[in-house]
């Protein structure tokens, strides 16, 4: 069985506690809003594009604590990246949270650093969604600010 200590990583408490980046950020920023009705989060990430980079990001809204600190931890590793490094960054993610994006398009010496915590919860097949909320919703306002 794994335990709970698996779950909840210092890091990913400290991120629940004190969440980095949130907030909201006013037009021309867009935003995308994702929602896991399994558990009730619900999430809103703002995004800044600016010359093809993430200029700035932020997320607002209510859920538990895996949610809310997986996307703090994103927020803080998009920050500056070209869309480009944002999309091979979130495709290295979900591939070590889902496992089901393909391997030839994964990136494998893309370091995660401190997100690395999250993988714990892949042994709480429920919480998965949890996890890649933010993240799919980052996508989805990618897209958005890519039109
Ligand atoms: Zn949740």
């Amino acid at each position: 069985m794994p335990g709970i200590e698996d779950l909840y990583r210092e890091i990913i408490l400290d991120h629940y506690r004190t969440p980095r980046n949130r907030g909201e950020l006013a037009p021309p920023a867009v935003s995308a809003e994702g929602n896991n009705p399994l558990c009730g989060d619900d999430i809103r990430v703002y995004l800044d594009v600016v010359d093809g980079v993430v200029h700035d990001v932020k997320f607002s809204g209510q859920g538990c604590s895996i949610s809310q600190s997986s996307t703090s931890m994103m927020t803080v590793a998009v920050k500056g990246k070209t869309i480009e490094e944002v999309r091979a960054f979130v495709r290295r993610f979900k591939h070590m949270m889902t496992l089901t994006e393909g391997d030839d398009e994964v990136d494998q010496s893309i370091n995660l650093g401190d997100i690395e915590a999250l993988q714990g919860v892949v042994k709480f097949p429920v919480r998965i969604k949890c996890a890649t909320l933010g993240w799919n919703t980052l996508l989805e306002g990618l897209n958005e600010a890519t039109k």
